[in-house]
């Protein structure tokens, strides 16, 4: 069966693929935008559920730096559509914007969902067709895409596509990875999916597990290579995640990947200098346990102590020296990242080399791609969502001039 086509059709109902329903609706375009779950932008309102941090007060290079790479025409697109874009453009949805510490932007409410009712709303009323539970599985040869729909599977022609189909991890809000193997098919060359702004796993001891799982490690500053963070972090049963690790999480995959292992360092005591604890550690400890002292003299205790015990071993405590060392430097080894679907974001997925500079896959003129399915990574700190709208954008923006182009 071959339904009406409409003139754009975007697959994927995420941010990146709002924003190109955004632009090519603002431009008069009829656009269908089809959905594989029962309702629209599940992650986006999964982010919101521990403050939406949409994007981050610094501006372009400053922002720009904290990817590990980006190619021109991502840099292009954070450039039109960076953070004051996104302030005014939530402005303009009722929304107003609120910085926290370390100048990350969020919605003031910090939720997700009222932001994405109004732009709902908005895309409603500029006439986007919203089609739910719509699977798209592939194209025929000639060309047509193929959805999988609770009446069966139906085929639809479109003037322009825009594939906006999310990473490769979450899969239960939607973004299922699973469209690699058809683009392959199609010819279109994708990289291998790898978790970033993930967990990592730490072979712990049983007291550990026993007892300070779900326990935040807090005030502790953490070093990998030149990068220092101080968030606090999670340890849970299988390892350390969130905050700190997150932030720290590409170059440590990165080391992981190479060497198999990778080490961090916390500084457990970092408003101490190593000479104020030394001179505070030598004071007589008198009949004192082990542990009293590290609480008067280092104010540690609970998971911090326990992580110094963990991996700085007891044999130290007579030491002050080298006890002082470990409390500011105290190794941490990592093993591999926690399971690619439990990532935050995921690096991988279309090579910005099948690109043109309008986001056009090259050899499939009229065909698009944007968002977290394209190969950018980025830290957590609202540069995900940021770089999400900014491409979600810029592919819209190359979908109408191409639209123009071809009348
Ligand atoms: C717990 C959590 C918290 C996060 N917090 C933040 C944060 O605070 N700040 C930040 O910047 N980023 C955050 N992120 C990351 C951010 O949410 C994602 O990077 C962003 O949602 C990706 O947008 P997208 O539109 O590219 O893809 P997605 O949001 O994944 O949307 C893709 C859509 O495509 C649909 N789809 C997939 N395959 C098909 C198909 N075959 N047919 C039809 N539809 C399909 C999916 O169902 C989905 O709705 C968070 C992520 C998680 C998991």
């Amino acid at each position: 069966m071959t339904e009406h086509s409409p003139n754009v059709a975007i697959i994927g109902a995420g941010p990146a693929g709002l924003m190109a329903a955004e632009i090519l609706s603002d431009a008069g375009y009829a656009v269908s935008l089809y959905e594989a779950m029962p309702s629209p932008a599940r992650k986006f309102l999964m982010a919101g559920k521990s403050g939406l941090n949409i994007t981050n007060m610094r501006e372009g290079e400053a922002f720009t730096s904290r990817f590990p790479s980006v190619a021109p025409m991502l840099k292009t697109a954070l450039g039109e559509f960076g953070p004051a874009a996104i302030a005014e453009w939530m402005r303009a949805l009722g929304v107003e914007a609120t910085i926290g510490p370390t100048g990350r932007v969020f919605p003031v409410q910090m939720k997700a969902s009222p932001l994405l009712r109004a732009w709902l709303a908005r895309l409603q009323s500029h006439g986007v067709q919203l089609h739910t539970r719509h699977r798209w599985a592939g194209w025929s040869d000639d060309f047509d895409m193929i959805f999988d729909t609770p009446e069966g599977p139906i085929s639809v022609q479109s003037d322009t596509q825009i594939f906006a189909l999310g990473g490769g991890s979450w899969k239960r809000l939607g973004s299922d990875g699973s469209w690699p193997s058809v683009f392959a098919e199609r010819g279109i060359h994708t990289e291998p999916f790898r978790p970033s702004n993930c967990g990592f796993i730490v072979d712990w001891s049983d007291r550990v597990r026993t007892e300070f799982v779900g326990t935040p490690v807090k005030n502790v500053a953490v070093r990998f290579g030149d990068q220092t963070s101080r968030e606090e972090f999670v340890v849970t049963d299988r390892g350390v995640e969130s905050g700190a690790i997150f932030t720290l999480s590409l170059a440590v995959r990165d080391r992981v990947e190479n060497n198999g292992k990778a080490t961090l360092e916390i500084d457990l005591a970092p408003d101490l200098s190593e000479e104020a604890l030394v001179s505070r550690l030598k004071q007589d400890r008198g009949k004192q346990s082990l542990s009293n002292h590290l609480r008067k003299a280092a104010n540690l205790k609970g998971v911090k102590r326990a992580l110094l015990l963990e991996f700085g071993g007891l044999d130290v405590s007579n030491e002050p020296e080298r006890l002082a060392r470990l409390i500011k430097c105290l190794p941490i080894p990592l093993a591999k990242p926690f399971p690619l679907d439990e990532a935050i974001s995921t690096a991988g997925g279309v090579s910005f080399d099948v690109l043109d500079d309008q986001f056009m896959v090259k050899e499939q003129p009229g065909m698009f791609c944007a968002g977290e399915m394209l190969d950018w990574d980025a830290p957590t700190g609202g540069y995900l969502l940021t770089a999400c709208m900014a491409t979600g954008r810029a592919a819209g923006l190359g979908a109408v001039r191409w639209l123009r182009s071809q009348v």
